[in-house]
């Protein structure tokens, strides 16, 4: 049976980081909502060119843009033993699309590791992100630098700073988050599925908890 893994936490928390490292040791994909409205900017789609006026002032992209462009991707063959989903479902509607999707494939949301920090921990580590340009990995300046400064240590390729991560638009990530995201912990929390993990530990710690969160859903 497949196993579905949605990381719940706002922005900043180290959902990416993350996702990325339990997507390695599961073997399960990685589908980070994100990343793929930034793959279809880079390659100036119709898709990409519609979310990036809402990415850009921090806003959600509409959700039958984004249930679509999720729908289209779990179906691919690499999702057949589950996948973790980071920054998918962000609004009550995603997270009812979502199950309606599972279910077509005789799945289920099986765990949802909500990784928390508060405010400030958050805003600094954006603040200090940098990006690869071709996977789109996670680095930090502070907690998790590359080996050479603006280089990706797994691919090669340069490190960018999103836009998105400027003061301004980081404030109305936060906030939207708060609006439109957050409802979805007591969601989670209701249908049992939700696990807390302390997002401000040292990142060996938070991955070491995710892990154990992932056992109760036999991964
Ligand atoms: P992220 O990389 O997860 O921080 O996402 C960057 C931006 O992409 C967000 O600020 C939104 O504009 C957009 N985005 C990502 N995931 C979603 C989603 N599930 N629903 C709507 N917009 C999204």
């Amino acid at each position: 049976m497949a196993t579905f893994i949605v990381l719940l936490g706002p922005p900043g928390a180290g959902k990416g980081t993350q996702a990325d490292i339990l997507a390695e040791k599961t073997g399960l994909a990685h589908i980070s909502s994100g990343d793929l409205f930034r793959e279809n900017l880079k390659r100036e789609t119709d898709l990409g060119k519609v979310a990036k006026t809402y990415m850009d002032r921090g806003e959600l992209v509409p959700d039958d843009v984004t249930i679509g462009m999720i729908r289209e991707r779990l179906s691919q063959p690499d999702c057949q033993d589950g996948a973790i989903l980071d920054g998918f479902p962000r609004t009550t509607a995603q997270a009812q699309a979502l199950e309606t999707m599972l279910a077509g494939f005789g799945g289920r949301v099986d765990v949802v590791p909500y990784i928390t920090a508060p405010q400030d921990v958050l805003v600094g580590r954006i603040a200090g992100r940098w990006t690869c340009r071709a996977e789109g990995h996670i680095y930090h300046e502070k907690f998790n630098p590359p080996k050479k400064t603006g280089v990706c240590d797994i691919d090669g390729s340069v490190l960018f700073q999103r836009e998105d991560d400027r003061a301004e638009t980081v404030t109305r990530r936060i906030q939207v988050y708060a609006e439109q995201t957050a409802p979805l912990v007591e969601h989670y929390r209701g249908q049992g599925r939700l696990v807390e993990v302390d997002g401000s530990q040292p990142m060996e710690d938070v991955t070491a908890a995710l892990l154990n969160s992932l056992k109760n859903a036999g991964r």
